[in-house]
């Protein structure tokens, strides 16, 4: 097993009724005056934000706000976001929505922390960040698991290229999570959610080497309750038991428990944030069209691990068959779950034809300029990287 550190120190408050608690946990967590962020007004017709104001009231803390963030949140919102906390003296930032409104909120903590530091420099790592403000999340989703994660992703419009910042200071104080109010979520955002999940559990389980049996067996089972429970959610997304396997399972995918003795890559995100910057498609989508292509790219280098994920989670029999034709099928189930859902698998299935040369571009952002290599399986050059956007 692989050294690691394990840190996801995140309050986890989940069940029914749960946003009412969203004042106490603020105050239990220090905060007195609060700049709620939501979204593009979801959380107004459902009723969320007032139940969430209400317990903010019974608490005497006050707040401000800030709504419009969109799916593939703007940097120009979160810098609009750390004005109006910086004039409203803001000690606590309340998220109340899915990944695009949590990340908005850690970039909006970050820069309320640092005024006079240029935010993007932050998230691009050209200035350490030393110290954040608290952020809480009431979670209206299940999908990006930014409510436990160390990782937070804007999009520079200005330069076109939408990138993720991992740091502990992206953790946050606590996570108010009612599986009811997701009920409300588009059938399309479930399965982007379901794929989003399944990939951050895939993007720490296909690493090389067998390190770490209790994590394959934590992440396998992980995987196989997702799925299962994702083809339920269509079918019926107000069944509350459905909802609340799916949500737990958005946080324990990216809370780091699956990278123990393990560790992650995630080069299947990078190349989806590269699509989602040049096209603003759903992230989701970004992951299911590229995940195939990724992996019969390389399975070749680790026959094993995807032979093993092909009998344990795509539920394969081994009977017969070499570990290559097994691995092999184990993609191709994949592939087929996806589609269940109703998921792309092909950027053709979105409209879109990229030429040679915007393939080029996509694979140098993807990869900062041929700077990173891609993958721990194989590692991926910028020219290997282009080969797997145009098999996609
Ligand atoms: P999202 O972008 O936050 O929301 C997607 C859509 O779902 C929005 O239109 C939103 O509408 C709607 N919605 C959310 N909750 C709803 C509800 N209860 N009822 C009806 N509609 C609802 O979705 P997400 O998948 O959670 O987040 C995606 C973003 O997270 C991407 O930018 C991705 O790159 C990022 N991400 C971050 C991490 C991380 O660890 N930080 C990990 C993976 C992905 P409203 O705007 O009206 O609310
Ligand atoms: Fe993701």
């Amino acid at each position: 097993m692989d050294n690691f550190v394990q840190y996801a120190p995140t309050e986890v408050v989940f069940g029914k009724g749960t946003e009412k608690q969203a004042g106490s946990e603020v105050k239990k967590w220090g905060g007195s005056r609060v700049l709620i962020v939501y979204g593009g007004g979801s959380v107004i017709k459902s009723g969320v934000l007032d139940r969430v104001k209400r317990s903010l009231d019974e608490e005497d803390i006050v707040y401000d706000e800030i709504g419009g963030v969109k799916p593939n949140p703007r940097l120009a919102l979160a810098e609009e976001g750390v004005k109006k906390a910086i004039e409203f003296q803001a000690d606590f930032i309340l998220g109340v929505g899915g990944g695009s409104v949590i990340d908005t909120a850690k970039g909006i903590a970050h820069g309320t922390a640092n005024p006079t530091l240029d935010l993007w420099e932050i998230w691009t790592g050209k200035i350490p960040l030393t110290k954040s403000i608290p952020v809480g999340v009431v979670l209206t989703i299940a999908a990006a698991g930014s409510e436990m994660s160390d990782s937070a992703v804007l999009t520079n419009e200005e330069v076109g290229r939408k990138v993720g910042i991992s740091t502990p200071f992206n953790r946050v104080k606590f996570a108010v999570m009612n599986p009811e109010l997701a009920f409300t979520v588009p059938k399309k955002q479930i399965a982007c959610g379901v794929t989003d999940i399944m990939m951050h559990t895939m993007e720490r389980y296909f690493i090389p080497g067998f390190t770490c049996e209790m994590t394959d067996e934590i992440a396998e089972g992980l995987l196989r309750t997702v799925m299962r429970n994702g083809t339920k959610a269509l079918e019926n997304q107000e069944d509350y038991d459905v909802m609340a396997e799916i949500m737990w399972c958005s946080s324990l995918s990216h809370n780091d428990l699956t990278s123990c003795g393990r560790g992650k890559d995630f080069s299947v995100h990078k190349m989806g944030q590269a699509l989602g910057a040049k096209y603003d498609i759903t992230h989701g989508e970004t992951l299911s069209v590229l995940w195939g292509s990724w992996a019969r790219f390389q399975y070749d280098t680790a026959p094993d691990r995807f032979a093993r994920y092909a009998v344990n989670v795509m539920g394969i029999s081994s009977q017969g068959k070499s570990q290559m034709e097994i691995a092999k099928e184990g993609i191709e189930k994949t592939e087929e779950y996806f589609q269940s859902l109703g998921m792309p698998i092909s950027l053709s299935e979105l409209g879109i034809h990229p030429s040679d040369e915007e393939i080029h571009d996509l694979a140098m952002n993807a990869t900062q300029q041929d700077t990173l290599k891609l993958s721990r399986l194989k590692p991926l050059s910028a020219a290997e990287v282009e080969t797997i956007y145009k098999m996609a």
